[in-house]
C-alpha cells in the first residue's frame, strides 16, 4: 500500500470499502494505477466503460465538444439531445426520453411517472410491484424500491407503495397483487446486477408483459447495468422480444460521462407535462455527445455482437473449467455480464486479483462478477480467464 493512497482520502466521507488502489489512466482494457502498476480491467467501472479508456475515437470527440460548450441548461434546446433520444427511440421501439445525470435518477423518474399514471386515473395511493434482490439507487424512492435491507438499515422510514414479489413466479406475482386496484406498474432489472446476476426467464418477461397489458399497469425495466448491449442486444429484454412501457438508463450510456434516460413508449410518454419533472444537469451538451458517440462507435464496431460472442467464450471456459467443481453453485449471466457464484463468501478474490493485475467485483457476498468493456478481444478475454481461474481453483481447493 503506497503513502499516497493511506493519505488520499481523509477528508472524503467513509462511504466506500475501497481497495488501496488509485487508477492514473488507461488504454482500451488496461489501467495503470499511480505506482505504474498495470491491470486487466474486468469491471468497466461497474459496466460503465463500455468502450474502454482513451477510445482512440470517443476521446477526441469529448474533447471537442469541451472546446465547444460542456452545459447550456434546459432553458434552450441541446440538439444531440434529440439526435441521442431519436437513436434511444428507434434502437428500443419506444417513442419519448427523458435525460438526467445517474441511475437513480432514471429509476426516480421512473417511479414519479407510475404514480403520476397512477393518479391520473384516480388511483389515491399507487402501488407498484418490485423484486426480491432488486437494486434500484440510493435514494429514498429507490432505495425503498430496493430489496436490500441492510442498505436500508438507518434511513427509515422507507416509502410506501412498494409490493415486493420473488423473482421468475408470475403466480406469485399474481397473488401479491389479485384484488389491490392500487397497483399501477411491475418494476424490475432484467438481469439483476448488485444483487448477484440474477436474470430474469424470458418466458416469464412474457408472462408479466401480458399481465401488464391486461390489467393496465406499466411495465417499467431498469435497464440501467444490463442494457446498451451489454448482453449482446441494445436491452436485455429484447432477448425476450417484449417492449417496455418505461425503462432507465444510465451506466454505460455515456461510456464514463455521467448521464441517465428514462426511456417511454406511447402508454407512458405523455405523463410528464411542463413543470412535472426537471434537472438542472441532465440532457447537457457534454453527456449528449458522450451519449451519441458510444452509440455511433458500438454500432460502426459492431459491439454487439462482440458482446454477444465474447460472452459465449467466457461462459463455455468458466463452464469447462469450474462447472461441476465442489464450491461452484452456477455459472450466469448473457453477453458481458457473467456471474459465478460459489456456496461461500468470495470477497477475498477482489484482492487476489488485483495482486495478479485483473479488476474484477464482488457482488452479493458470493457472486464474483465479471462486466468488461464491450470493446474487449478474445485474447484479452483469454487473458482474464488466465489469471481468474488458477486464482478461483485456489480458493476452492484451500476452502474445501
Ligand atoms: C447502478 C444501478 C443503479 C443506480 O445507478 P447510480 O448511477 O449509481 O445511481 C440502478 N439500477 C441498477 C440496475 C444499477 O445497476
Amino acid at each position: 500500500m503506497s503513502a499516497f493512497i493511506e493519505a488520499a482520502s481523509p477528508h472524503t466521507m467513509n462511504t466506500y470499502g475501497r481497495l488501496p488502489i488509485a487508477l492514473s489512466h488507461g488504454q482500451g482494457c488496461r489501467v495503470w494505477d499511480v505506482n505504474g502498476k498495470q491491470y486487466l480491467d474486468a469491471l468497466a467501472g461497474i459496466a460503465v466503460n463500455t468502450l474502454g479508456h482513451n477510445h482512440p475515437e470517443f476521446a477526441p470527440a469529448l474533447q471537442d465538444q469541451i472546446g465547444k460548450i460542456i452545459h447550456s441548461c434546459n432553458y434552450f434546446h441541446v440538439p444531440n439531445a434529440e439526435v441521442l433520444a431519436a437513436k434511444l427511440v428507434e434502437l428500443s421501439g419506444m417513442t419519448n426520453v427523458f435525460f438526467c445525470n445517474s441511475g437513480l435518477e432514471a429509476n426516480e423518474a421512473a417511479i414519479k411517472l407510475a404514480r403520476k399514471f397512477g393518479h391520473d386515473k384516480g388511483i389515491k395511493n399507487p402501488k407498484i410491484v418490485v423484486y426480491e434482490k432488486a437494486f434500484h439507487g440510493r435514494s429514498i424512492a429507490t432505495l425503498s424500491a430496493t430489496a436490500n435491507v441492510k442498505l436500508q438499515q438507518g434511513f427509515g422510514p422507507m416509502l410506501e407503495g412498494f409490493v415486493r414479489v420473488p423473482l421468475n413466479d408470475i403466480e406469485a406475482l399474481k397473488k401479491a397483487t389479485v384484488n389491490d386496484p392500487d397497483v399501477v406498474a411491475v418494476f424490475f432489472e432484467t438481469i439483476q446486477g448488485e444483487g448477484g446476476v440474477n436474470p430474469m426467464r424470458a418466458d416469464y418477461l412474457r408472462d408479466v408483459r401480458a399481465l401488464c397489458d391486461q390489467q393496465d399497469w406499466l411495465l417499467m425495466i431498469d435497464e440501467v447495468q444490463c442494457g446498451i448491449g451489454r448482453t449482446g442486444k441494445w436491452f436485455a429484454h429484447q432477448w425476450a422480444g417484449i417492449v417496455p412501457d418505461v425503462m432507465p438508463l444510465a451506466k454505460g450510456l455515456g461510456s464514463g460521462v455521467p448521464i441517465g434516460a428514462v426511456v417511454a413508449g406511447p402508454k407512458a410518454a405523455n405523463i410528464f407535462q411542463p413543470g412535472n419533472h426537471g434537472t438542472t444537469f441532465g440532457g447537457n451538451p457534454l453527456a449528449m455527445r458522450a451519449g451519441v458517440e458510444t452509440i455511433r462507435i458500438m454500432e460502426k464496431d459492431g459491439l454487439l455482437d462482440n458482446a454477444a460472442r465474447l460472452g459465449t467464450h467466457f461462459h463455455d471456459q468458466l463452464t469447462a473449467a469450474l462447472g461441476g467443481l465442489q464450491g461452484i453453485k452456477e455459472i450466469r449471466g448473457q453477453g458481458l455480464m457473467i456471474g459465478i457464484e460459489f456456496d461461500r463468501p468470495c470477497g477475498v478474490l477482489l484482492k487476489q486479483a488485483a495482486d495478479a493485475g485483473l479488476i474484477i467485483n464482488v457482488t452479493a457476498d458470493t457472486v464474483v462478477r465479471l462486466l468488461p468493456p464491450l470493446i474487449m478481444t478474445t485474447a484479452e478475454a483469454d487473458e482474464v480467464l488466465g489469471i481468474l481461474l488458477p486464482l478461483i481453483k485456489a480458493f476452492l481447493a484451500e476452502q474445501a
